[in-house]
């Protein structure tokens, strides 16, 4: 017997099917473990009635079954709850609960902090602490779950928390295999969004996988210069770089790619870089999302007024660009967009 259990979350169906096998058992098995876990969400094997009792023993004696500890929770005016998990090893990370008129959307961290530097971000001041493994991001929807009213559910989730998904790559793909699996949550691909600081080479790698997630790229700037001061990968990545790989990205028919493009006062929100971004994408088939930047307590860039930022939005819409404004939720708990750090810094 190993004396290392391992957690049951981190599995997608086709690798428990094969754990299943190696044990002489039927690889369907795995699909009733993923309806226990994702469809009816059980917290332990003796509640997975349909499978013999030596057999749960046996799983029993592999795997354990994971959970988040609740360490703080902090509603905002809006409705939008901040969640700050404690990890195994005492770690903490942030989820986000925001509440629609029609349906619930949960923002999950992928990593404990961040390598990436950006210059406007608090989760980059932690720097990267360490990657989260897939049960680690399953675990804040199912924990975020048993919160919202019965027979609702978590429609939407986007990878736009704590840490860059692309640098965390193959625990992201599990990830997503294990959300979108019918026989558990059966999550629609449509409805996940994985956004990411500009990694080209695994933009490309993720144009080719079989599981889908709709793209996000966090801009920010409309020229190297610009987006390198806010971006450092932008230095190993440049604006040309990242454009190509867009090219190459493959996109289903009425699907596009989105760029996130932080407005930040006298830096990024003037109608002269408006009409740089356009030039810039020209060609793509992209929509934007204007996110005006959040200041925290200490933050040396500054959010522009309402006037520029409607200005800049018109701006995109008069030459027929989409470009919707993301209104952060939660700016009143530290729980919008780049405000995610633990609370201990
Ligand atoms: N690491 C990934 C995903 C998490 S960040 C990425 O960078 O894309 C999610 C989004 O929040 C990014 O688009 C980022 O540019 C934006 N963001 C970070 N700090 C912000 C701030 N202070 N104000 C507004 N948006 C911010
Ligand atoms: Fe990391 Fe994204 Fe923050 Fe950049 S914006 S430091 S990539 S979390």
């Amino acid at each position: 017997m190993e004396n290392t259990l391992k957690n049951i979350k981190d599995y997608t169906v086709d690798e428990l099917a094969a754990w299943f096998v190696a044990q002489n058992e039927k690889p369907f098995r795995a699909k009733q473990v993923f309806n226990w876990l994702y469809q009816k969400k059980v917290e332990s094997f003796s509640e997975m009635l349909n499978m013999s009792k030596a057999l749960r023993h046996k799983m029993g004696q592999h795997f354990f079954i994971s959970r988040l500890k609740r360490y703080q929770q902090i509603h905002a005016q809006d409705g939008t709850i901040k969640y700050v998990f404690e990890l195994q090893d005492q770690q903490r990370i942030e989820s986000v609960l925001m509440t629609h008129r029609d349906h619930y959307t949960v923002c999950v961290s992928s990593q404990v902090g961040c390598a990436m530097g950006c210059d406007f971000c608090m989760t980059a001041q932690m720097g990267l602490i360490r990657n989260l493994a897939p049960g680690e991001v399953i675990d804040q929807i199912l924990e975020i779950w048993k919160d919202l009213p019965e027979n609702e559910g978590i429609r939407n989730v986007v990878f736009m928390g704590m840490g860059e998904p692309f640098h965390n790559y193959q625990n992201i793909i599990s990830t997503l295999k294990i959300m979108l699996a019918d026989v558990g949550f059966n999550f629609s691909s449509r409805r996940i969004t994985i956004s990411t600081s500009g990694l080209v080479p695994q933009i490309v790698r993720f144009g080719q996988e079989e599981v889908k997630a709709n793209l996000a790229i966090s801009l920010n700037g409309v020229n190297d210069q610009i987006r390198s001061q806010l971006m450092p990968i932008n230095k190993a990545y440049d604006l040309q770089k990242l454009i190509t790989g867009c090219q190459t990205y493959p996109l289903e028919s009425r699907k596009r790619i989105t760029f996130e493009y932080i407005l930040i006062k006298e830096l990024t929100d003037a109608i002269e870089d408006a009409k740089q971004l356009i030039k810039l994408l020209h060609g793509l088939k992209f929509k934007i999302n204007l996110i005006p930047y959040n200041e925290s307590p200490g933050s040396k860039y500054k959010r522009p007024s309402p006037d520029q930022i409607q200005a800049f939005q018109r701006y995109l819409l008069n030459h027929g660009v989409t470009a919707t404004l993301r209104i952060s939720k939660g700016q009143d708990i530290q729980g919008a967009c780049g405000q995610l750090i633990q609370s201990s810094l």
